[in-house]
């Protein structure tokens, strides 16, 4: 069975910065499942996978445009350090923050000065190219219910929302 609309795919896969540090892995996990088709997973590593079988391995190397995006500057401002309380505030620190539409975002803290916080909205990887190496483990035909979702479920019918 290839990999086509409405197929729900599991991948082992690795992704690696340009520097080679793997950035996410499924070894020692459980594979990645998705629904093929449905803007699961990002485009550019999605259109690789069409048309590929169980058992194929891909290695892609996927540009920001088809991953996270590129790197919005204005998405990167300054907070008052007194926003965050008494809490210790380090770079690499994450926190979620409700965006100007409502909806969710993650920030990182990418600098800290005596009274200001240096926050940034993007992506943690958007402006990276992407490298992925994947191993197709399973394919098999969505269900309704999934179809209907928009994203796979668990062998067990369970939700991963
Ligand atoms: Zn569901």
């Amino acid at each position: 069975m290839k990999i086509e609309a409405n197929k729900v795919v599991s991948i082992d896969y690795t992704l690696k910065d340009d520097n080679g540090n793997i950035v996410d892995t499924s070894q020692g996990g459980e594979p990645l499942v998705y629904l093929h088709g449905a803007n699961n997973i990002i485009p550019g590593l999605e259109s690789e996978l069409d048309g590929k079988s169980i058992g194929e391995k891909i290695s892609v190397r996927v540009p920001p445009e088809q991953a996270y995006g590129v790197r919005d500057e204005s998405k990167q401002q300054s907070v008052p350090r007194n926003m965050f309380g008494d809490e210790e505030i380090k770079v690499g620190d994450q926190y979620h923050a409700a965006g100007p539409d409502g909806r969710h975002i993650t920030v990182t803290v990418v600098g800290v000065t005596g009274d200001g916080v240096t926050v940034d909205a993007n992506h943690p990887l958007a402006g990276y190219h992407l490298n992925f190496d994947v191993k197709v483990v399973d394919v098999r035909d969505a269900t309704q219910e999934e179809l209907h979702h928009g994203h796979a479920h668990g062998p067990d019918g369970h939700h991963h929302h």
